[in-house]
């Protein structure tokens, strides 16, 4: 038994990494503990694969390399996994129907980070233990967590995965299952994807820190691609600390597997988690509070806000005038990249093939519409339209012209301002099916995610108070590039004087 007293589901990364490295509790225990809460909360629908021989068998290692010294500085804290990332030891189906019981031959850079280490790389790993692997939409289309394929564990159909803060509610997309066994406390920490805002969005909605880092700080290899000019990678969990030692973890070039991963040195980003930041300038986005804006989320951003004037900071208005416009142009690049990146999907490359077919363009035809679902079909769609000849300039070249201004537009408001802060989300998390069925109505829910990930800035998520139906309310922050560690800093700051990251929802 372990000689802890905390409930160990209860601990943070950062004092789980302690106390392992202290020996007060074995990483073989703490894999097991947590395996018993993911079955236990099976209603959540939040996990789609265990493989409690393969987490047992790292959780050993990581007790051995603890037990001897040379372990890495995370080593046998669990980790749940977005399934979306490629991994030789659970299946990886990306939530769709194409991938159904897919494994992979090799684990993805960012797992092999945070784990065991990169294969024929110096760099050694952290030594986290995967836990299993957590549902996501299909290819990471959405904002719901409402449109996987891949029927969870305990169930024998798709479904969606549930807010652990009200089970009648989505926990936000595309990473929904990371958030919510995060806020669950089926896992102290999870790996997410943010392509338009699937990271923030689901901490915001469940109540947990997530950053998406600036565009090719961590690696892409081994994440399965949806829009790769966009997607990225980063870490999610209760705190701006924890999310600072997986990101530390996360990050670095992997420059022979990814050619857009940044050539920058890893950084320890807890480095300046204390530093002050009186004097610190806030850019508070006008096109951020308008209309649209639910008022319970603005009392809780607000309220935020005032805080950070406490610790000195100064709120300086500045305007992102093309925010509007980052739907548009996000709907057009990312299905346009999606269209082209799902090709691969035929049922001869990869992917699920037609039982019954007459020829190569029926089996072609039979198997990517027997194995996609309707939101991806209908981005394939867009996509292919908005690349095609008589199109490509109306569209798709207008679409890269204006993302190129959204960018210009950061940096000019970076010239008044340190930080950026808004509001992640304009709502709190809505109810399952409220807008399954509207497209649109989950494509504008993006607003304000969109425009850090088309200048490929990086974001992250604070709990920063409750709203409507007691819900969870996150604040955003944006920061210029490479500004990982200032973002850290700025939200540890807030999570210094207040306590709505480590609140947890009724019956977890
Ligand atoms: N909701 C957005 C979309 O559906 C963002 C998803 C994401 O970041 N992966 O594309």
């Amino acid at each position: 038994m372990s000689l802890l007293t905390t409930e160990l589901h209860d601990l943070s990364v950062a004092a789980l990494a302690q106390h392992l490295r202290e020996r007060k509790v074995s990483a073989v225990e703490t894999a097991q503990h947590f395996l018993i809460r993911v079955k236990a909360n099976e209603s959540l629908a939040a996990f789609v694969d265990l493989n409690e021989d393969a987490t047992l068998a790292q959780a050993r290692a990581a007790d051995q390399a603890l037990a001897a010294g040379a372990a890495g500085p995370l080593a046998g804290v669990p980790i749940a996994h977005k399934d979306i990332f490629v991994t030789r030891d659970f299946v990886a189906t990306a939530g769709s129907r194409m991938l159904a019981g897919y494994r992979s031959p090799f684990d993805a850079t960012v797992v092999q980070r945070l784990g065991q280490g990169v294969a024929g790389n110096a760099t050694p790993g952290a030594g986290m233990v995967t836990l299993g692997k957590v549902s996501c939409d299909e290819f990471a289309m959405g904002s719901a967590n409402e449109k996987s394929a891949t029927p969870p564990l305990g169930h024998t159909s798709p479904a969606p995965v549930r807010n652990p803060w009200d089970a009648s509610r989505i926990p936000g997309g595309s990473s929904g299952g990371s958030a919510a066994a995060v806020a669950a406390r089926l896992a102290p920490a999870a790996s997410g994807t943010d392509t338009g805002g699937s990271i923030r969005q689901p901490a915001s909605f469940c109540g947990i820190t997530g950053i998406k880092p600036t565009y090719g700080r961590a690696s892409r290899y081994g994440m399965i691609a949806y829009a790769s000019s966009l997607d990225q990678a980063g870490p999610m969990a209760r705190s701006a600390e924890d999310c600072a030692l997986l990101l530390s973890a996360m990050c670095g070039p992997d420059l022979d597997r990814d050619s857009t991963s940044l050539d920058v040195p890893a950084e320890d980003f807890s480095r300046s988690l204390n530093d002050s930041i009186s004097g610190l300038r806030i850019g508070i986005p006008q096109e951020f509070f308008g209309e649209g804006l639910a008022p319970d989320v603005r009392a809780a951003v607000d309220a935020a806000l005032k805080e950070y004037e406490k610790l000195g900071a100064k709120l300086v208005p500045i305007s992102l005038p093309r925010t509007e416009l980052s739907i548009p142009v996000y709907y057009i690049i990312a299905p346009a990249e999606a269209s082209s990146n799902l090709s691969r999907f035929d049922g001869v490359k990869f992917g699920h093939r037609a039982a019954d077919y007459t020829d190569l363009v029926s089996m072609y035809k039979k198997s990517r519409a027997e194995g996609f679902g309707d939101e991806v079909k209908r981005r394939i769609m867009v996509g292919a339209y908005v690349l095609s000849h008589g199109y490509y300039d109306a569209y798709y070249l207008q679409a890269q012209k204006i993302r190129r201004m959204i960018a210009d537009d950061f940096q000019n408001a970076f010239k008044q301002c340190d930080v950026i802060a808004g509001p992640v989300a304009p709502t709190v998390a809505w109810k399952i099916g409220e807008k399954a069925d509207d497209p649109v109505a989950n494509y504008l829910a993006d607003i304000f995610t969109l425009p850090a990930s088309l200048a490929g800035l990086p974001g992250m998520s604070v709990p920063a108070g409750f709203g409507a139906g007691g819900m969870p309310v996150g604040l955003q922050l944006i920061g210029n590039y490479l500004q990982e560690a200032k973002l850290l800093n700025v939200a540890h700051r807030l999570q210094q004087v207040t306590d709505f990251h480590v609140q947890t929802p009724a019956g977890f």
